[in-house]
């Protein structure tokens, strides 16, 4: 997994929370599904059979991999649409190419995140470039779906795109624990990525038998989603592996522990902790449209057929043979 690495012992370190600090109980533990995305690459869907409320802001998140893919059979997706949302890509193994009809696009890899504010409407396509085609490889990644406010929805689209190395790391109390900071802010230490609805995404590394505790915004939800490794949640200990998700209830700090014994090929607990601001209102997905009403959901759809989100740019359509 190399997203980025680093020695631990050398960056800042996270204060443990204080003993008066509430730690957030464990209110659920989901298992991720796993289906097919796109032209058939395989995905977990991380967010399955958990209440849209208790997810607010976040809408869908897909583990995207990890596959080892055989030469000729990586795959993306077609162009398509969305609307009333922004999606959230980071790469850990492997190489995604991204183009959109608002001339956005770019490649990222190892680590990398893209975001991309669909806003009042986009097209795009993501895929793998032809090279990772040709040779086949490994791949690992995840898409989350970050809601807009009503006030949001029709923003112009807006694409970011945020290298591995502008992610902030820091490191647990006793040096277990690597955590790259993508947005948001942990400990005063911020990430570089920045969305309507403030939230904070953390990719974490967890050394076998290592404990990390992490201040958390009492404003914000708390899910820590599984992507590798054994290990618990929540001073409960609540047990938790691979395509795993943890929905945390109220509090002001969080609690994770690795397994002593880890997979062979998995060799520490790999956790991403997301939170945000819930937005608390309406919200009516159909396909690739998040809105408030049933009949903005219409009006997507006949802008969509109508042409009003914009046109595959014909220079920018990547080669697949
Ligand atoms: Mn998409």
């Amino acid at each position: 997994m190399p997203a980025v690495t680093a020695d631990t012992l050398t960056l800042p370190r996270i204060a443990t929370p204080p003993t008066t600090a509430q730690q957030r109980p464990v209110r659920a533990v989901t298992t991720a599904p796993s289906g097919f995305e796109g032209e058939g690459f395989p995905v977990r869907r991380a967010f399955a059979g958990v209440a849209a409320a208790e997810l607010d802001p976040f809408i869908h998140m897909d583990q995207m991999g990890e596959v080892e893919y055989a030469p000729g059979e990586p795959r993306g997706t077609a162009w398509h649409p969305h609307r009333g949302f922004e999606t959230v890509t980071y790469i850990i193994d492997g190489v995604f190419e991204h183009a959109d009809s608002h001339g956005g696009g770019g490649t990222i890899t190892n680590g990398d995140t893209q975001w991309m504010t669909a806003g009042s409407g986009i097209l795009h396509i993501e895929k793998p470039p032809e090279h990772l085609v040709m040779s086949g490889g490994l791949f690992h990644g995840i898409q989350l779906w970050v809601n807009l406010p009503s006030a949001n929805k029709f923003n112009p689209p807006r694409y970011q795109d945020i290298r591995a190395k502008q992610a902030s790391l820091l490191s647990s109390a006793d040096g277990g624990a690597l955590l790259r900071v993508i947005a948001g802010d942990v400990a005063g230490h911020p990430g570089p990525g920045s969305t309507f609805t403030p939230i904070t995404l953390v990719h974490a590394t967890i050394s076998p038998g290592a404990e990390l505790q992490v201040p958390w915004r009492t404003d914000f939800n708390a899910l820590a989603y599984v992507l590798a490794g054994n290990g618990t949640v929540g001073t409960e200990a609540r047990p938790v592996r691979k395509g795993q998700l943890a929905v945390f209830g109220k509090g002001d700090a969080l609690t994770l522990k690795a397994a002593t014994s880890q997979p062979a090929a998995e060799p520490n607990l790999e956790i991403l902790l997301l939170g945000g601001r819930p937005i608390r209102e309406p919200v009516v997905q159909y396909g690739p449209f998040v809105m408030n009403t049933r009949d903005e959901i219409l009006q997507a759809m006949h802008d969509f057929q109508s042409g009003r989100f914009g046109v595959i740019p014909g220079d920018k359509i990547p080669h697949t043979d």
